[in-house]
């Protein structure tokens, strides 16, 4: 059991670093997608049951200096008392400040309190400790549930941690949830594991691909990252996207995996388009094959039969990054046969990981969101973690 489960809440104001980043209609302010707020719901739930009190900071937007009223988190209230089944949800207008420490103050077992905008002070991003440590006065206990910023040192994420003792910091239902799994497939991955990795660009991908290539069995590479590693094997890409200055990199990995045992798989074939428009006219070419004036906008039927193969037979798979443009129905027939093909090997018994921005949208339009088994909803922090790197939101509540 966890810290978390297993910390009785009674009586105690929990401060809890939530990520309700969501995106806002720019008209009306209201919320366009709540994944965030559900998301944090049964962390908040938890305390409350427990006869603690809640008291949730996040950031929302990019404002650029000092309080905007678009990037209020006033918008968020109505909804999340929704979500709560009718809870109360008290708002201070400052994440510090005396109403904020009032309201703390006075609040009572089962009340919730929002704060408003962290990074409508500037030291938030700039991780000030003693920002952090006002912050932390508000406080008995820190609960971090954000990972979508864990992998950022701000000061409600990272420096505050050091301002509770161990036994009263902890990570949340969502960020045990996301570091459990990611630890589940870096350091404890049944074999094989094959690392489905695609999306536009190589070098979004480089650090992952290399640590990936210390602990997976096979790399499929598809996306429009998978030209750069044709061209650098002397094939011809036509005007598919391209990395010029990445063909030396792209070699280097090929070479790194040979020797290392690890088999990258790059698409056969190409569903390629003489235009990048949703109309243009397509056909199917091998990928080191593709003519002039034409472009690779999906990975085409034999890859992906190849692809769903070598994935059938995995136990453990991560998957980041779309096969294809997947926006445009011409090109989203690889990134469905993956999806698909994931969902196969999860129901019988592989554990599979979705992360990072544009898969999880793929996922999720398809609906293949309840048929794989965890997917991520950090994009930047996720992929960090797969570089291998600390987080120093998850650092700082473990040191
Ligand atoms: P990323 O954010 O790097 O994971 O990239 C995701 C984006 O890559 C999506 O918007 C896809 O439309 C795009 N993409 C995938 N395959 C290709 C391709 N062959 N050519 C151009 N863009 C692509």
């Amino acid at each position: 059991m966890s810290q978390f489960s297993q910390h009785n809440f009674s009586g105690q104001k929990a401060l809890i670093r939530v990520d309700f980043n969501v995106p806002l209609d720019k008209a009306t302010q209201a919320i366009t997608d709540d994944t965030r707020m559900k998301a944090a719901i049964p962390t908040i739930q938890k305390i409350l049951k427990d006869g603690g009190s809640v008291i949730l900071m996040s950031h929302l937007g990019r404002p650029k200096e000092g309080p905007e009223e678009k990037y209020s988190l006033k918008h968020l209230v109505k909804h999340l008392s929704e979500l709560l089944g009718g809870t109360t949800v008290l708002f201070a207008n400052d994440c510090i400040g005396e109403q904020a420490y009032l309201t703390a103050d006075m609040m009572k077992p089962g009340e919730v309190l929002l704060l408003e905008n962290l990074r409508f002070y500037k030291e938030e991003e700039k991780g000030d400790a003693s920002f952090a440590e006002k912050l932390s006065k508000l406080g008995d206990v820190y609960v971090n549930d954000a990972f979508g910023t864990a992998h950022r040192a701000h000061a409600s994420t990272a420096v505050i941690a050091q301002f509770f003792p161990k036994e009263k910091r902890m990570f949340g239902f969502v960020m045990e949830g996301e570091v459990n799994s990611a630890e589940k497939v870096l350091h404890a991955a049944e074999k094989p594991f094959t690392a489905i990795i695609g999306g536009a660009k190589v070098s979004d991908k480089i650090l992952i691909i290399e640590n990936l290539l210390e602990r997976a069995t096979d790399i499929i590479i598809g996306g429009g990252m998978a030209y750069t590693f044709m061209k650098a094997q002397g094939g011809k890409i036509g005007k598919s996207l391209c990395e010029d200055d990445r063909l030396q990199t792209a070699s280097d990995l090929l070479e790194n995996a040979k020797a290392k045992g690890v088999n990258i798989h790059l698409p056969a074939d190409s569903v390629i388009a003489d235009n990048f428009a949703a109309d243009a006219n397509t056909q199917t070419a091998a990928s080191n094959e593709i003519p002039d004036g034409w472009m690779g906008l999906d990975v085409g039927p034999e890859a992906a039969k190849a692809f769903a193969e070598v994935i059938l037979r995995s136990k453990t798979i991560l998957w980041n990054g779309p096969m294809g443009v997947f926006e445009m129905e011409k090109f989203q027939k690889g990134t469905k046969a993956i999806a698909d093909a994931v969902a196969e090997a999860t129901e019988k018994g592989a554990f599979s990981l979705v992360g990072g921005g544009d898969s999880v949208a793929a996922v999720n339009q398809f609906g293949y969101t309840e048929k794989v088994s965890y997917v991520s909803t950090g994009g930047g922090a996720m992929l960090e973690y797969f570089e291998g790197k600390e987080l120093p939101g998850i650092a700082a509540v473990k040191a």
